[in-house]
């Protein structure tokens, strides 16, 4: 599939059109409410945009991640919040890749249709954080079934999607070659799930994410909802990871270029001292800084979503891309604040909910610090420290 400039032009256009009649104050009342913006999600996918990656032969658009990347950007760049619905992008990546034929049978054609939502990853634990492959959550092999037991936490959305993929240890991690062995994929059908062996718990959050705690206790899913091989879990959630880093990275650009135009719209208005405070270089030079900074990452989201698209191995790519425009949103958000002064502490302007969101993105879905990790071993063959 070859990347159509022209297309992305007119994509980009019709969503930016769809968000414009989702005004901020939408957003606002939601982040207040911790409300979920259900109208919005069903249209963006009535539209076809946020099953852009569904094959044309399961009903979707068949387009790619950098395409995807341009969809979510934009939702961004209008002041929406798109981690609302931003996981049926991301988690397409490993269902794609690795679901059987049956699966893109049974769940493509209706999550086209915006009849299922697939919104929902489940990976972290709260007693293992970061260090993914030392999860305590396990599936038995039981019958035609998997028996799943552990707990799971920060899991978004649970309460707005029907399906969710879940990662659990099938092999306990004593009786691996390598930590990454012998872990599973599974589709939970949550509409099956909720109430018959998992229980959900919100977590109030600092951001309007609806994230929850997941009790697991003796669920039973079918074996058929193994997503890939049994003990091959953690390629089939890398795949989906690599296009996750791609797709949040792209939202921090819009996130980016949101603060900067907000930021340079005020400090032409703004009059203090008799001019306006953006003919201070004290003002335009960091926001000229965040426009080159956001620029540059922008070129590297592109480039990692690129090679994503060609199949080609982007994982050193798409962490630095989550890195340098995690970094850029971050800048622009505290240069917006600091250019509006008092006002960005207004709920008003819209600013302080758009800085808490993007702060997400130095520690969700991968640290900072553990992409710098990442980074110094695979590519400069430092010694690993951890
Ligand atoms: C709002 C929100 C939504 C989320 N949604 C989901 C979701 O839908 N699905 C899901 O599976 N998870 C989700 N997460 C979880 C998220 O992916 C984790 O919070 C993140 O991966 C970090 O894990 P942790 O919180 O356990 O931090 P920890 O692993 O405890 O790390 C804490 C700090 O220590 C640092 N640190 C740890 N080890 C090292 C090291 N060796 N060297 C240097 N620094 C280190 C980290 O960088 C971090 O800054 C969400 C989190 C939030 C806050």
């Amino acid at each position: 599939m070859s990347f159509d400039k022209d297309l992305m032009i007119e994509i980009r256009r019709s969503v930016a059109a769809l968000c414009e009649q989702y005004g901020e104050d939408y957003w606002r009342k939601l982040d207040e409410t911790s409300g979920y913006p259900t109208e919005f999600v069903s249209e963006m996918t009535e539209a076809g945009f946020l099953t852009a990656l569904i094959p044309e032969a399961h009903g979707g658009m068949g387009l790619g991640i950098r395409e995807a990347a341009g969809i979510l950007e934009e939702v961004s760049l209008s002041g929406a919040h798109p981690g609302a619905c931003h996981a049926q992008m991301y988690v397409m990546g490993s269902v794609l890749r690795h679901g059987s034929v049956e699966q893109l049978e049974k769940y493509m054609p209706q999550i086209a249709k915006g009849e299922l939502r697939l919104q929902s990853f489940g990976v972290t634990e709260p007693t293992t954080g970061s260090d993914t492959t030392k999860m305590k959550t396990m599936a038995v092999k039981d019958g035609d079934k998997y028996r799943i037991n552990g707990q799971k936490v920060w899991i978004s959305r649970v309460e707005h999607s029907d399906l969710m993929v879940l990662l659990a240890r099938t092999t306990p991690i004593e009786d691996c070659t390598k930590k990454t062995a012998g872990l599973s994929a599974f589709i939970v059908d949550l509409r099956e799930a909720v109430g018959n062996g998992l229980s959900v718990q919100p977590i109030e959050a600092m951001i309007n994410h609806h994230s929850c705690e997941l009790f697991f206790d003796d669920l039973m899913v079918p074996a058929e909802n193994l997503l890939g091989n049994e003990g091959e879990g953690f390629k089939v959630i890398l795949d989906g990871m690599n296009a996750e880093r791609i797709l949040i990275a792209a939202e921090c650009i819009g996130d980016a270029r949101y603060f900067i135009k907000k930021a340079s719209d005020y400090a032409r208005d703004r009059v203090v001292f008799g001019r306006p405070i953006g003919a201070n270089q004290g003002i335009q030079f960091p926001l000229a800084r965040c426009l080159a900074q956001t620029e540059a990452a922008a070129l590297v989201v592109d480039k990692a979503a690129a090679l994503f698209d060609e199949g080609q191995s982007c994982g050193v790519e798409a962490n630095m891309a989550k890195l340098l425009a995690a970094d850029a949103s971050w800048a622009a958000g505290d240069t917006a604040m600091q250019t509006h002064g008092g006002f960005a502490f207004s709920k008003d302007y819209h600013i302080e909910r758009k800085f808490r969101e993007t702060r997400l993105y130095q520690i969700a879905p991968i640290s900072t610090n553990l992409i710098l990790s990442f980074i110094a071993e695979r590519e400069l063959g430092l010694p690993r420290s951890f």
